[in-house]
């Protein structure tokens, strides 16, 4: 139990390098700090040591909370973490990515909309209600079966029409969450880590046949008819507009 508890108390000390605080100690599993302690410094890695990353994020205060339906939440110094929800390192760094967008006032994904060619249109999200070929959702939005779930331009709740090619989209889909699902990308795509199966299992879904489920989240879809929206050049993710933007946004911080 001592040998336990000073584990524990070993990580937290450990996260304070990142400038990472941990609230509610008594919240967490041992197995659920070991996550997040690894999923950081695979962070700080990518964005090229340490320094970096607390210069980017500065001091951020990680707690496990009651965040009602959501799996998260995350402010531009704090994260909550849904107190009863699985941790995954996914999960991890997609709420590091939006801390470092709030920190930037959320200017971050404003750009990412702009240089990857999207808009965000609610009104013209509204015109295409309906649209056999365009509206992939019912009329109230999503519904849980294939090519219904909101995945084209323009089919979700914030009118988010996404430009080149994402690696997925569904219902909750807007800048924000496009910026942080790319930074995941990122940090998996072409490596060998806790995020490599999901970066490559997310591209290689719409090489499944219609109406199959695949294999990182068990979703039956349309994941041939999808490829056009997704799939990159190739199968290649580093030739996407989001790759090259996350890139270039991680050299500025590497002063380069
Ligand atoms: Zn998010």
């Amino acid at each position: 139990m001592l040998v336990y508890t000073s584990s524990m108390k070993q990580i937290i000390t450990s996260l304070r390098d990142f400038q990472i605080k941990i609230a509610g100690e008594k919240n967490w599993l041992a197995d659920d700090l070991e996550l997040l302690h690894s999923s950081i410094a695979l962070f700080a890695d990518v964005m090229g040591g340490r320094e970096n990353f607390t210069r980017l994020l500065g001091e951020v205060l990680i707690e496990r909370a009651d965040v009602g339906s959501k799996l998260a939440l995350a402010y531009k110094d704090r994260i909550q973490l849904s107190a009863t929800g699985r941790l995954s390192a996914w999960s991890v760094i997609h709420e590091l990515a939006h801390v470092w967008d709030a920190k930037n006032g959320w200017k971050l994904s404003l750009k990412l909309e702009e240089f990857t060619g999207g808009l965000t249109d609610l009104k013209l999200s509204e015109t295409k209600k309906g649209i056999p070929e365009e509206w992939d959702a019912g009329l109230k939005g999503a519904e849980s079966k294939p090519g219904f779930y909101g995945r084209k331009p323009g089919v979700n709740a914030y009118g988010y029409f996404y430009g080149d090619k994402p690696s997925g989209s569904n219902w909750n889909f807007n800048r924000k969450e496009d910026f942080a699902e790319s930074v995941a990308m990122y940090c998996g795509w072409g490596r060998n880590n806790p995020l490599s199966r999901t970066a490559h299992g997310r591209i290689e879904r719409y090489l499944l046949p219609n109406r199959t489920k695949d294999p990182i989240y068990g979703i039956a879809d349309n994941w041939s008819d999808y490829a056009r929206y997704f799939y990159p050049e190739g199968g290649d993710y580093t030739k996407t507009k989001r790759w090259e933007f996350v890139e270039s946004a991680i050299q500025r911080v590497n002063g380069g």
